[in-house]
């Protein structure tokens, strides 16, 4: 299977993922864009997979369903306009010929789900399609769920194989990673992996898929029980509380840093 990452809006990657002439996209925020690669890449629609009710994740499935007449599938919990069926942890969902496993992953809304593919027999890696919760060096904004939601959600990823490729929906990875070495200036894994994302922008490549593995070791957002982590924090903040304390802390660090 191909994994190729559209560009939409400012920052938005829309997801296909196809075998020989047949594709999937995840999260259509633009039908002309996923329309646009579908001609010039001479591919059949099979299904459509949203993983939370955003506009910029859900703009052209009403489009993309009528004009290609495929199932579309989304979060159990959220208002969508669409014939969606609707999904929830536990569940699974079969397209391509292979099996993905549903996450409820709330903390970025309040039913965002991802889409996990286990190793294919093919050998590919597990794939990850996870929105807005994982970005690469960062994670999703609270704007429904609570910081130990998003904490819970982060540690159900952190927990996948190291080799996962994660397919999420922004590129916003260089200005997460600026924060990142704010948190941990002497993370060396994380110094390396700035330089390689600057030279992948530079040479105008996306820095997506990250890994699971790559993440665990400088995501502050999966970090922020490391010690390294909680020093920085505790220069910020007088005392840290609990772990979701601590997480809220430092995603309220983020939301202000310039
Ligand atoms: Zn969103």
């Amino acid at each position: 299977m191909n994994l190729i990452a559209l560009p939409a809006f400012e920052d938005n990657y829309l997801w296909l993922l196809t075998h020989q002439q047949r594709a999937i996209v995840v999260d259509p925020g633009d039908a002309t864009v996923v329309n646009q690669a579908l001609s010039r890449l001479n591919l059949r629609l099979e299904a459509i997979l949203i993983t939370h009710h955003h506009p910029d994740h859900t703009g052209g499935l009403m489009a993309l369903q009528k004009q290609h007449g495929c199932p579309a599938y989304g979060p159990q919990r959220e208002a969508i306009e669409g014939q969606l069926r609707r999904l929830e942890q536990g569940e699974e969902v079969t397209v391509l010929g292979h099996t993905f496993e549903v996450f409820d992953v709330p903390g970025h809304t309040a039913g965002h789900i991802a889409y996990f593919l286990p190793a294919t027999t093919a050998g590919e890696s597990p794939l990850l399609f996870c929105g807005d919760t994982l970005f690469s060096g960062g994670c999703g904004r609270l704007f429904e769920g609570t910081a130990a939601q998003m904490l819970a959600s982060l540690d159900k990823l952190a927990t996948l194989p190291d080799a996962t490729r994660v397919a999420c929906a922004h590129e916003y990875t260089l200005s997460n990673l600026r924060f990142a070495k704010a948190v941990e200036p002497d993370n060396l894994a994380l110094q390396r992996y700035i330089e390689h994302c600057q030279a992948l922008r530079s040479a105008g490549q996306p820095t997506l898929p990250s890994t699971i593995g790559v993440e665990r070791q400088i995501n502050p957002f999966l970090r922020s029980r490391e010690s390294s982590v909680r020093r920085s924090l505790l220069s910020i903040a007088p005392s840290l509380g609990d772990d979701a304390n601590a997480f809220a802390l430092l995603r309220e660090w983020k939301n202000r840093f310039k």
